[in-house]
């Protein structure tokens, strides 16, 4: 079934913050430049790309010297600011080195539930496309603040992604984490725990396997993605969660290789 990766022309690729930010708080360079390469390039194959980039919160902690999350909501949506700024700055540099132009779009979660700005976005995102820019998405989180958690972690874009995914009817979402799948256990804490190499159906029992806390910067944890993977399921798409360690992973996913989990539902 993932040979059917081989012809995707639509790609959305996600990464979380734990593939930007290294654990000491400053911004992993090379992971951000690689990604750079590999998007580029699979844009210069012929594909279409769009990237939903967590980070904002991780980089403005670093721009402003801070060495804790602040706790308070507004506290956060200004370093969200202040980072997204300066997260757009490195990828726009990144991407320009290898010749490649992109943009910034900032989307809350509900543009599905209004068909006009529902029709903004995806022509917004087509024209993007078609111009051969790939379009570089956070959720906007000056407006958006469910993805912001009160205390501790990340802000995340599984759910947007997914969401994107689904306006520009993507055949492959790839969400990159600091996993190297879905396992049937947390791997971190659950030493017997084993990677799933495919997924075709979202039920209880699978939803069960992914509860329980995410790591250290990520919000959503497993339970986050396998929601993602059910709207996904829903028009037909597929999705392959991956660790986001070494980006060029993205070259042997798309060749079908058996690479992280891949979810699709079954063909009849
Ligand atoms: P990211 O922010 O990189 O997208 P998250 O932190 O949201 O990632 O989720 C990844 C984490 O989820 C893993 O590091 C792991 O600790 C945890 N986890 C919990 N259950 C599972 C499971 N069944 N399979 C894989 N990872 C799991």
């Amino acid at each position: 079934m993932r040979q059917s990766l081989k012809n995707a022309k639509r790609l959305v690729i996600k990464v979380g913050t734990s593939s930007l930010i290294h654990p000491n708080g400053t911004i992993n360079l090379s992971a951000v430049d690689e990604l750079a390469f590999v998007l580029t390039d699979l844009k210069n194959q012929g594909k279409e790309v769009i990237l939903v980039s967590s980070g904002a919160i991780g980089v403005g902690m670093h721009q402003l010297n801070l060495a804790k999350r602040p706790t308070s909501i507004p506290e956060q949506q200004a370093v969200a600011a202040v980072g997204q700024a300066a997260l757009m700055n490195i990828y726009a540099q990144r991407f320009m080195s290898y010749s490649q132009q992109t943009a910034q779009i900032l989307l809350t979660r509900d543009v599905i539930e209004y068909p006009e700005s529902r029709k903004n976005v995806i022509n917004t995102l087509e024209q993007l496309l078609d111009m051969g820019i790939i379009p570089i998405i956070n959720e906007n989180d000056t407006v958006a603040i469910d993805e912001l958690d009160h205390s501790t972690k990340f802000g995340d874009n599984d759910q947007l992604s997914a969401i994107v995914s689904q306006l520009i009817q993507s055949e492959v979402l790839i969400m990159l984490s600091d996993i190297d799948g879905f396992y049937s256990a947390n791997p971190t804490t659950n030493p017997s725990a084993t990677l799933y190499s495919q997924i075709h159906e979202i039920n209880d029992e699978l939803m069960a396997q992914g509860t329980g806390p995410g790591s250290a910067f990520g919000t959503g944890g497993m339970s986050s993605k396998l929601k993602a993977a059910k709207r996904i399921f829903s028009f037909d798409s597929s999705m392959v969660l991956a660790n986001g360690k070494r980006p060029k992973i993205i070259f042997d996913i798309l060749n079908g290789d058996d690479i992280g989990t891949f979810f699709k539902k079954e063909e009849n």
